[in-house]
């Protein structure tokens, strides 16, 4: 975890247990990790860490979704959809996640998370090597097509304020470590591609 994050205006000590990381992974038999996934909304961020989940559970892995839906009920339940509410339900949910990857969990997150920046931030919270972006690259229209939510619905017919895609901007990743196309790749495909990224940079054993 990176521990050098407080500002440095404030006097405060970082307090290593005597147990560390390598010590949970090892009781754990697994590595932590955060898997980042980003994109519009309907994109299949959900389904796929879902998906992702159970795929890993079975193989006897502790994983642990961050659904941003799910979080704006408790930890982020005093955010809203402003730029800088954003920026920190980005913020809280990528702490939360490197925190898990440093109980040696994987983390998945499912968040659009939609500004460059903040998505890095977490990236540098996590470390570089354990954090996996993911991109869902999915066309406006397919996303809008699917509609799961009937948000986008609502956003058209102006009942909802700063809908990504619509009336709030998307960033997209300039080098994610992974793209998924689900408009065109099933949802077990995607899944896949994310295990084998995983088994690439040794988090998951290799076949
Ligand atoms: P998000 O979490 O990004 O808002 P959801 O997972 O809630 O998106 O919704 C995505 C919708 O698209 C679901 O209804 C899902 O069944 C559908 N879908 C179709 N193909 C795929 C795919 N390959 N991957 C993920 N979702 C898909």
């Amino acid at each position: 975890m990176n521990v050098d994050r407080a500002p440095a205006t404030r006097s405060i000590v970082f307090h290593e247990g005597r147990l560390g990381r390598p010590e949970r992974e090892r009781l754990l038999g697994q590595q932590g990790c955060a898997v980042w996934l980003t994109g519009l909304s309907g994109s299949g961020k959900s389904t796929i860490a879902r998906a992702l989940e159970a795929v890993l559970y079975d193989e006897g892995r502790l994983v642990y979704v961050l659904d941003g839906d799910n979080l704006r009920h408790g930890l982020n339940a005093d955010l809203g959809f402003s730029p800088a509410d954003r920026r920190e339900n980005v913020r809280r949910t990528g702490e939360v996640a490197a925190l898990f990857a440093d109980a040696g969990v994987i983390a998945v997150a499912a968040l659009i998370s939609p500004f460059a920046s903040d998505r890095e931030q977490v990236r540098r919270a996590v470390g570089a090597p354990n954090f996996i972006e993911v991109y869902l690259d999915v066309p406006l229209a397919v996303c809008e097509e699917r509609d799961p939510k009937g948000m986008y619905r609502k956003a058209r017919a102006g009942l909802m304020a700063e809908f990504t895609g619509i009336s709030s901007p998307y960033e997209p990743p300039a080098s994610p470590d992974l793209v998924l196309r689900t408009a065109e790749a099933g949802v077990e495909e995607c899944v896949q591609s994310i295990r084998r990224e995983l088994q690439k940079r040794g988090i998951l054993p290799a076949p």
